[in-house]
């Protein structure tokens, strides 16, 4: 079996690495805050202290990572990964960014000819955890599929979406879709509870309906007791929209809806709630008649 890297043991990255412990790979991990890896080394896997070494180990090598910066210093910083790529290596980034950055990243990557996918994932902490992430792949069609077993440890799917920097694009359409879908739904609760509504009853509308979806359902509890521990954390809804704008800027797409979401994410960040899940947007509203 493949011998397989990961690096970013964060919200996402700490259930996905367990499950390909899970389906029986030989695993190193890396993270920044070495303390994360501990539940990682007790499942199985081997902790290093630098990616050099989880590169010099692995086969194939994932990250999973706030952004760019964060892929930036890994890859090309101080014992960052990049001496110890060859043509015998995949490197699958697995961090939601631009297209543009993926496509900025593989041209930095080509004289290594390390065989590179960009493969985000739609899904958040629970799918992650189940082992039932959809992930979107952009590359090589065959490179991809000479490491779908190790996205399937991770995932219940793998869309091939296209070229390198098409996994990306199509994990900005659909958080496109989720932000403006989250902005949808507080402003819904805000609008009703200020014309004399209960959030019981507009929840509870709202799953009897043609709207009912899983998003609206995971997001009940957060509601009704406005506490907003994170699942999926706002400041990254808020980087994502921003990758839409600048991708928008680039294509000439036109969309309203996704600008004004992401203004409203943006505030919630210098509000201080970006470590909030990004339901939190409600608070926004909340705030402003206050
Ligand atoms: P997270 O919990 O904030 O974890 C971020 C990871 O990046 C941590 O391991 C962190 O290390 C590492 N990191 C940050 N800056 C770094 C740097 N400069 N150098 C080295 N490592 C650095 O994030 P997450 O929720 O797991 O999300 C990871 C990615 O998946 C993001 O791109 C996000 O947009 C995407 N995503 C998230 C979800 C979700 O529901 N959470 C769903 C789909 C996609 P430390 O532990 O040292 O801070």
């Amino acid at each position: 079996m493949k011998k397989v890297g990961f690096i970013g043991l964060g919200i996402m990255g700490i259930p996905m690495s367990l499950n390909i412990l899970k389906k029986g790979f030989e695993l190193t991990v890396y993270n920044r805050t070495f303390a994360k890896t501990i539940g990682l080394t007790q499942a199985g896997a081997k902790a290093v202290k630098t990616p050099l070494e989880v590169a010099q180990e692995s086969e194939v090598i994932i990250t999973m990572l706030t952004g760019p910066e964060a892929i930036d210093q890994v890859i090309f910083g101080k014992e960052g990964l990049f001496s110890a790529l060859t043509d015998q290596k995949y490197l699958i980034n697995m961090s939601s960014v631009s297209p543009t950055y993926t496509k900025e990243l593989a041209q930095k990557l080509e004289p290594t000819g390390v065989k590179f996918i960009d493969a985000p994932v739609s899904g958040s902490k629970k799918p992650a955890e189940d082992g039932q992430l959809v992930i979107l792949a952009g590359g090589k069609e065959e490179e991809v599929k000479g490491v779908e077993d190790v996205l399937l440890a991770m995932g219940k799917k793998v869309v091939y979406c296209g070229p390198v920097g098409q996994g990306s694009m199509m994990k900005m359409a659909i958080n496109l879709l989720l932000g403006v879908m989250m902005a949808g739904m507080a402003e819904m609760i805000h609008f009703g509870q200020k014309g004399g509504l209960s959030k019981e009853t507009m929840l509870e509308v709202l799953y009897s309906g043609a709207l009912n979806c899983l998003l609206f359902q995971l997001k009940k509890d957060l509601f009704l007791e406005e506490n907003f521990t994170p699942q999926f954390p706002l400041k990254h809804m808020s980087k994502d929209l921003r990758f839409v704008f600048q991708t928008a800027q680039e294509t000439g797409a036109v969309i309203p809806e996704a600008t004004t979401a992401l203004q409203f994410f943006r505030i919630g960040e210098e509000n201080g709630w970006g470590d909030e899940d990004f339901a939190a947007v409600y608070k926004v509203l909340q705030k402003m008649i206050s």
